[in-house]
């Protein structure tokens, strides 16, 4: 790795260099145990570091911190004005410190470097600051109460927003720093105290954050880091004392959530996988529709929860437009997230290298044909090719299953009925593309899909102030804009009689 040592800057390798401990109660600790873990560079599959190994017990721990933090008040009855500059200053340090963040995040996840810090650093520095404002702005209101059965007696009644309490929030690894951001700063804008577990391929960028957390002036406590497995994601779900699970992952593990959470029927929120479709009539901006195609399911490798992977095209542009797709996937430079003109970088890690391949397979077995890709790239760490699927049907595995990887299934429709029927047909809903220069027929699709978010003309057209969430098995609930602020408060209704 010592080329890869080269290409990060000093305040990377100094972090490196460092241990990587759990953050609770405003310090830094070894797991209960003393036990750590490696986390590697995807490119290569070298370890870059060791990392605690945090388990049950020190879920506990940082519960107990957390609970604390909470009932002592000093956080959610800081004024929110302050809350709001502290929240502030997390954003500000996050763009001055954009470098470290964006290289360790490319070395620990494998995205490029440039997209790291233009996308996933900046956009968290973003969340953080559109939530400050928030902290100001979370407001009950006064209500008309009738009271039938109180005779001609007064009442002042009003409700009041407060937050849940500790909060456990376990995150994937595909946007490991900015998926962070998506869960705290919502959290914290409304007054909890929580526990987060970063995913075990990806842990560092979320103890940068420790960090930045520390400096901005959050109270001790109120942010607790627990590094490890799915075990520590199991505790949390499990605990007690935890008031509210909020869970970015694979549907399959959000369901052991569900379970887990009944105990003590804490809240829960769940942003889960996706198989999304993205419809493109023949009447689009065919340049525009196939270069935004192309993003939808390249984009962070494929590894998006919202990766438009399902491909309609109307069949009288099919063969062309599926060829273009093809043409311009196979273009893309791979390499090291840190080498400045990789466009695709590798898969997280050897799992998801075993199931991508998996898919690659079952593409060809159940009777698909690649127009390109369909295998490794290089022979040392977890790239594949970018692989565009034709000759598909609607209950190939590669059509139905999720992939997680640089991978697209192309398939056609005759007319907007059968779009919408076939882009409907999935136990998924979380996003959907539509492609067409039509502005009615686009908004009348848009009204069909049953899909959480819809993109036209666009794809991935995320902002921190539009909601984001899935329907049918893609979750519940919503992050980003006022939406996660529903996740982070409960209603108290308050009736005086005067
Ligand atoms: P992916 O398929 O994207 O790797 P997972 O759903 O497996 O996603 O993991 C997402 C997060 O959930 C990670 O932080 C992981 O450690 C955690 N996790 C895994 N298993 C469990 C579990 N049984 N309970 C709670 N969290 C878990």
């Amino acid at each position: 790795t010592t080329q890869v040592d080269e290409r990060l800057g000093a305040a990377a390798r100094d972090f490196l260099g460092r241990p990587h401990q759990l953050f609770i109660d405003g310090q830094w600790v070894d797991a209960a145990d003393g036990r750590t873990f490696g986390t590697f560079d995807p490119a290569t599959g070298a370890e870059i570091t060791q990392v605690a190994h945090g388990g049950p017990e020190d879920i506990n721990r940082a519960v107990a911190a957390a609970r604390r933090a909470f009932d002592d008040g000093a956080w959610a009855t800081m004024k929110p004005n302050q809350r709001e500059q502290i929240l502030w200053r997390i954003g500000d340090l996050l763009d001055a410190k954009a470098e470290l963040f964006g290289q360790i995040e490319a070395l620990d996840n494998g995205k490029s470097v440039a997209i790291a810090t233009a996308v996933d650093v900046a956009w968290a520095a973003d969340v953080f600051r559109y939530y400050a404002g928030w902290s100001t702005k979370i407001e009950g209101s006064t209500v008309n109460v009738s009271m039938p059965f109180a005779g001609d007696k007064q009442f002042h009644a009003y409700t009041q927003r407060v937050p849940v309490g500790v909060c456990g929030q376990i995150i994937p690894w595909n946007f490991p720093l900015l998926m962070a951001a998506w869960k705290l700063a919502p959290a914290l804008a409304t007054g909890n105290t929580l526990v987060l577990k970063p995913a075990e391929q990806t842990p560092l960028t979320a103890l940068l954050l420790g960090e930045v957390i520390a400096e901005a002036g959050v109270p001790d406590g109120v942010v607790n880091i627990v590094t490890g497995f799915g075990d520590a994601g199991a505790a949390i779900s499990a605990h007690d004392d935890v008031d509210k699970v909020a869970f970015t992952g694979s549907t399959e593990v959000g369901k052991l959530i569900v379970d887990a959470a009944k105990g003590n029927l804490k809240k829960v929120s769940l942003e889960l996988g996706g198989k999304s479709a993205n419809i493109v009539f023949a009447d689009c901006d065919f340049d525009a529709a196939v270069a935004g195609s192309v993003a939808a399911w390249m984009f962070n490798h494929g590894q998006a929860c919202t990766a438009g992977t399902r491909l309609y095209v109307e069949d009288s542009i099919y063969e062309k437009f599926t060829q273009a797709v093809a043409d311009a996937a196979a273009q893309a430079t791979i390499g090291h997230g840190l080498d400045p003109a990789t466009e695709l970088g590798p898969l997280v890690d050897q799992d998801q290298f075993d199931k991508v391949s998996y898919y690659l397979r079952a593409g060809i077995e159940d009777g698909g044909r690649a127009l390109t890709g369909g295998g490794r790239h290089g022979d040392t760490g977890y790239f594949v090719q970018p692989t565009v699927f034709v000759d598909v049907e609607p209950d190939h595995r590669v059509v139905t299953d999720e992939i997680f990887g640089p991978v697209v299934s192309a398939l056609r429709f005759t007319d907007v009925d059968d779009a919408v029927r076939q882009a409907n047909d999935s136990i998924y809903g979380l996003a959907a593309g539509v492609w067409t220069q039509d502005i009615s027929k686009a908004h009348k699709v848009a009204s069909r899909l049953h899909a959480g978010s819809v993109w036209v003309n666009q794809y991935n057209g995320f902002d921190t102030a539009m909601p984001f969430g899935g329907f049918k098995q893609s979750g519940w609930g919503r992050e980003l804009g006022q939406g996660a602020l529903d996740l982070y408060t409960q209603t108290r209704s308050v009736n005086i009689q005067l």
